[in-house]
């Protein structure tokens, strides 16, 4: 089981989606491992390639970041300075008006940032508690100020501009870098940009970054092949009925392995280079079945993530989306770095 990891692509992705924001400077989203990924690669790579600024969900993926990087690296904790972390090194983005008084009390003259909610009421302070508290916020000079986009992907959505609108009116006259776009943001265009943009699943190859560079290759070896006749099963429930004699791979990974029940019969393929081979019967724990019939030769591993059957290919056949597929990615890959 090989996952293939090309952090070349993934900082020419964080590059390009740089450069559609050049007034900006670019973070990189390395949170839940970067997305699976591995963040102890993946940061100290967008490190050298001059990223400066990371964002994590949690203090504890910090602490496990701080020492792989540099001091003049700033590593942002979106979930802000809940009660008992250690914060040291980090930049908590405080999310409420409790969270704001917690650190101030607890890390006086230490760097914070504060976010904003204009309208997707999940993270962040409302319009009134943060007048409340704004001009002391101000006055102890928060490195950025951000806000999160609930419909980005969607770029017809009224929930962009409205956001956008939102967001100018809460930061009117505050003198501090601003903050409101991930990978979706970035591609609405110039007026989501602010000072700060916060690329995640772009920079892992995923959508909606259309024009990124592919970064993952998923191996699968293959432990055992057979010949079934017509009218055999094959895997658990028998969901899957020979309908003329075929010949069955088995290649050693399942769910456990992120490779989400749902894909099986769903059309999802695995890959001998660019053949495709049926996913047949249901995904198990550890084990998928494949019908191999139409390969002249069975390689001793298939492809499930390739540039054939990128990871939004594979959501769409798994009822669900890339940012899923890629933090499912178990914890029994060996993840090998180009
Ligand atoms: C996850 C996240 C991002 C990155 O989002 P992508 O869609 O993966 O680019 C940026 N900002 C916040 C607040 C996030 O939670």
């Amino acid at each position: 089981m090989s996952l293939q990891i090309d952090l070349q692509a993934i900082v020419a992705n964080w590059k390009a989606l740089a450069a559609k924001a050049p007034g900006a400077r670019a973070a990189a989203v390395v949170k839940a491992d970067a997305y699976g990924l591995g963040a102890t690669r993946v940061a100290p790579a967008l490190y050298d390639a001059g990223a400066r600024d990371f964002f994590v969900a949690l203090a504890s993926e910090g602490r496990i970041l701080r020492p792989l990087l540099p001091d003049d690296a700033r590593i942002n904790v979106l979930s802000g300075h809940m009660e008992g972390e250690d914060l040291t090194g980090l930049t908590p983005v405080l999310n409420s008006a409790e969270q704001f008084f917690r650190d101030r009390t607890m890390r006086p003259g230490k760097p914070f940032a504060i976010q904003l909610d204009t309208g997707m009421n999940r993270l962040g302070m409302e319009a009134a508690e943060w007048a409340g508290l704004r001009a002391e916020a101000l006055a102890a000079n928060p490195a950025f100020i951000m806000s999160h986009l609930a419909c980005a992907d969607e770029p017809d959505h009224p929930a962009n501009a409205a956001q956008l609108a939102a967001f100018r009116e809460m930061t009117t006259g505050c003198n501090v870098p601003l903050s409101l776009s991930a990978t979706g943001g970035i591609l609405l265009g110039p007026d989501f940009h602010f000072d700060l943009i916060r690329p995640g699943i772009g920079l892992y190859g995923g959508l909606p970054f259309t024009e990124a560079q592919p970064v993952l290759r998923l191996a699968l070896p293959v432990i055992q092949t057979r010949e079934v006749k017509a009218g055999e099963i094959v895997g658990y429930g028998g969901t899957w009925t020979a309908n003329a004699p075929r010949r069955i791979a088995t290649v050693a990974a399942g769910y456990a392995d992120g490779i989400l029940r749902s894909l099986s019969s769903s059309g999802a393929q695995l890959y001998a280079g660019e053949t495709a081979c049926p996913i047949v019967g249901r995904v198990s724990m550890d084990l998928i079945t494949t019908d191999v019939t139409g390969l002249a030769e069975v390689p001793p591993a298939l492809d499930l993530i390739c540039p054939a059957q990128p990871i939004d290919k594979l959501a769409d056949f798994a009822g669900t989306i890339g940012y899923e597929i890629l933090t499912s990615l178990g914890g029994r890959y060996t993840r090998t770095y180009l």
